[in-house]
């Protein structure tokens, strides 16, 4: 759409490669996921899900959690208050015209809702597509201005960023961002900090599909890699991008085999988020 490689996540490979590599292996966390419900703190709300046609995958329930600093993905953090089968679909470096229509059209098809972690600048070419994206009932969230390197940033530059990805968001959509996602989950101390300030929640990963080059974008290959991640980890938040074509392309076969494995679609909110 914008020509920009920043905003592409072709390099997302080392970073989240490494990134989820530790997270399979065991790291601090990731053997403690599947909390139940029922245990779930007051910070969480659950309720459920419109009704769906029963042949539909459909959203079994929505978690509804406080704007508030709290940092959620057994890849670096906390495990969402999820049971065991539960799965949260969220989609990365979007709105992006050629592409996001694609994901919102499988995911009305089965009924399910999910979260997006948007690009600032893309928000500023297309905020009517990031609107549309909350129209159809999904969450948003920032996902930087840029999506650099925070890391090979200075702490004011890193800053200059997180900022300008708050404001395109607030432009688009009349109110702050409740949630972030690091790009290329490369955290740095500096925008924690400034998000613990700002009260706002820091969305990780438990599992991706590797949706980008050059590994296999077909969609056979990559309803493999989801259904294994998943069975590995029993269920958690699935990364997924919405501005990469062939995984739109695929989203109907992902959903088929949740669907088919008896998994369940939490749909993760925050209150206070504005839906259009
Ligand atoms: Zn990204």
């Amino acid at each position: 759409m914008n020509g920009n490689a920043a905003v592409r996540p072709v390099s997302c490979i080392a970073f989240l490669a490494l990134a989820l590599s530790l997270g399979a292996c065991g790291g601090p966390g990731a053997l403690v996921r599947a909390t139940p419900v029922a245990s779930a703190s007051p910070a969480q709300v659950s309720a459920p899900a419109a009704a769906c046609p029963a042949d539909r995958l459909g959203t079994s329930r929505t978690l509804t959690l406080k704007r508030e600093y709290a940092a959620y993905g057994t890849v670096q953090h906390a495990p969402l208050p999820l049971a065991k089968g539960e799965v949260v679909l969220t989609f990365d470096d979007g709105p992006r015209p050629e592409t996001t229509p694609r994901v919102l059209d499988a995911l009305a098809d089965q009924c399910v809702r999910a979260t997006f972690f948007m690009v600032g600048q893309n928000l500023v070419a297309t905020p009517e597509l990031g609107r549309m994206v909350a129209s159809r009932g999904h969450a948003t969230a920032s996902h930087s201005f840029r999506h650099p390197q925070l890391g090979q940033l200075t702490p004011e530059e890193q800053l200059k960023d997180l900022e300008q990805g708050i404001q395109a968001y607030a432009a688009a959509f009349g109110s702050t961002p409740p949630a972030y996602r690091f790009p290329f989950l490369g955290e740095t101390p500096t925008v924690l900090d400034a998000l613990k300030a700002k009260h706002m929640t820091v969305m990780s990963v438990d599992l991706g599909i590797d949706d980008w080059a050059p590994n296999d974008m077909s969609t056979d290959a990559m309803v493999r890699r989801l259904m294994d991640n998943l069975d590995a980890k029993g269920g958690g938040i699935i990364l997924m991008h919405d501005a990469n074509g062939p995984t739109g392309d695929a989203l109907p076969a992902m959903l088929k085999a949740i669907r088919d494995k008896g998994y369940k679609v939490v749909h993760v909110r925050w209150q206070d988020t504005s839906e259009y």
